[in-house]
């Protein structure tokens, strides 16, 4: 049976999109990437998958649904992928079979060439991916997955290079919006970030003779590796033996970073830009108390993701910071197959109210992001029945109004509050006594700009605060999607 993995509570959430990790030149790899992609779990709950190869054995693979913890930690698993190279991914389908991922999905993908066998893993999305496959399946391609991510392994079958890091630059110059990719051939491990860098990828020492490739730092740190470097946007880097060589295959562009990575997706105690995640955050909380005041008891953190910003804010505006609202860590585990009355009990099941903290209180709750606006009312109504005599919603990012098409799973844009409602619409919608975002400015701000967004030359993706799109989603636009006119 297929655990249940997704809630009510998460529905209303932007979804983590997929996290990589790579590593060579340590005995049993695998269990390297398996505690690597344990600590990328955020990244992705659905489905794992290693790859690993061995001089005697070859490539071997596993691929698996749920949890990292429930099946990448048995010897019965782990035995079948010895060897001193292997890498790894843990899914949440953003392209593909959407919500009944079938295990020909899990990556990472395999294609055994004339050179040689290769594995590929990719975190985010390619925006010309339905094109890419229309085309590749006209010229004979078989397709064994209905994921983006498989066309990088037939656009390398396509190539003329004759070895196998030559191929995967040319497959991934025909590829269009986001990636970042690990893969890894018989002696080399590889990672490349496309050139806007949209999503990450870091390098890792592991002792003198190890390297490891990773989504984000905190995962370096659970195997003992020492953080070296981001890869830099359009970088790729080829590792074997004690060298890593660095070539720039793509055409440079300045770089756009997910700037929703620093709000929500990465983790706190990652390291992004040389900036703790976890201070861009509080800082996040800090410009918020400084744009959007009020008069109030106490400061709340939805937990747990608007907690470093509710700290900021209850520091810049000296009112108390409160855990207001509990959340049940083992939610998620708890029920198998739930039953339709258990998941009408909707947000209760994953967060509960302190009573007696916040009854007769002015209450402001931070939140990181109001995506549906579903939950917010849940949250508002849940506050209110305790007893609080006033709801103030502070929001950590801005307003989101467009969908994202590069790795992250967004509601249609009519689904979204902001793209249909006005900030006091909504407030009045979610029925708080006031309701404020950050600015795009204060955001910015947040995460190091001292100057706030500039609008010729932004330093992050903002696409779904903005609709300014740095890579033009052409499968979306072909199937009817209107782009934001030009101001
Ligand atoms: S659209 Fe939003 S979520 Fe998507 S990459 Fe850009 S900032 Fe990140």
């Amino acid at each position: 049976m297929r655990p249940f993995l997704s809630h009510p509570f998460d529905d209303d959430k932007l979804k983590e999109e997929c996290g990589i990790f790579g590593v060579i030149g340590v005995s049993d790899a695998a269990n390297f990437v398996a505690l690597g992609l344990h600590a990328l779990q955020h990244r992705g709950q659905e489905a794992g998958g290693i790859v690993s190869y061995h001089p005697d054995h070859g490539f071997n693979s596993a691929r698996r649904f749920g949890y990292v913890r429930d099946n990448f930690t048995k010897a019965d698993v782990m035995d079948t992928l010895p060897g001193q190279l292997a890498i790894g991914h843990v899914r949440y389908s953003t392209a593909g079979s959407k919500g009944a991922t079938a295990i020909r999905d899990v990556q990472p993908f395999f294609g055994e060439f004339s050179m040689g066998g290769c594995a590929v893993a990719h975190n985010g999305n390619l925006t010309n991916a339905a094109a890419l496959r229309r085309e590749l399946i006209e010229r004979g391609s078989i397709f064994q997955s209905s994921s983006d991510s498989e066309c990088i392994i037939h656009l390398m079958a396509r190539s003329i290079q004759k070895n196998l890091s030559e191929r995967i630059k040319d497959a991934l110059r025909a590829c269009e919006g986001a990636f970042s990719v690990v893969a890894m051939t018989r002696t080399k491990l590889i990672g490349v970030r496309d050139s806007l860098g949209v999503r990450p990828l870091v390098l890792g020492r592991i002792g003198d003779s190890g390297w490891a490739l990773s989504s984000e730092t905190c995962a370096l740190d659970i195997i003992g590796a020492e953080f070296v470097r981001e890869i830099e946007p359009g970088e790729m880097v080829v590792i074997e033996g004690n060298k890593v060589i660095s070539t720039r295959p793509f055409n440079p562009s300045p770089s756009r970073f997910c700037i929703f990575e620093q709000v929500y997706f990465s983790r706190p105690d990652s390291i992004i830009g040389g900036r703790s995640v976890y201070e861009t955050r509080r800082q996040i909380g800090v410009e918020l108390a400084r744009e959007a005041p009020v008069e109030a008891d106490l400061v709340c953190p939805v937990p747990d993701s608007g907690t470093p910003a509710a700290i900021g804010y209850s520091q810049e505006s000296g009112i108390p910071y409160a855990m207001g609202i509990i959340r049940n860590q083992y939610m998620g585990r708890t029920f198998i197959e739930p039953t339709e009355s258990i998941r009408n009990m909707g947000v209760r099941l994953k967060l509960n109210v302190n009573r007696a903290l916040v009854k007769g209180k002015r209450v402001i709750l931070v939140d990181d992001s109001v995506v549906r606006g579903t939950t917010s009312r849940k949250i508002k109504d849940m506050i209110l029945e305790a007893g609080a005599a006033e709801v103030h919603f502070r929001i950590a990012s801005p307003p989101t109004a467009w969908p994202c098409f590069y790795g992250v799973d967004t509601p249609e844009r009519s689904k979204l509050l902001a793209a249909t409602m006005s900030e006091d619409e909504m407030r009045d919608w979610i029925g708080v006594d006031s309701l404020k975002f950050i600015s795009l400015d204060g955001l910015y701000r947040a995460a190091g700009e001292a100057g706030g967004r500039d609008p010729l030359a932004p330093r992050f993706c903002d696409a779904c605060f903005s609709g300014d799109y740095p890579v033009a989603p052409s499968d979306k636009i072909a199937e009817g999607f209107e782009m934001k006119a030009a101001e």
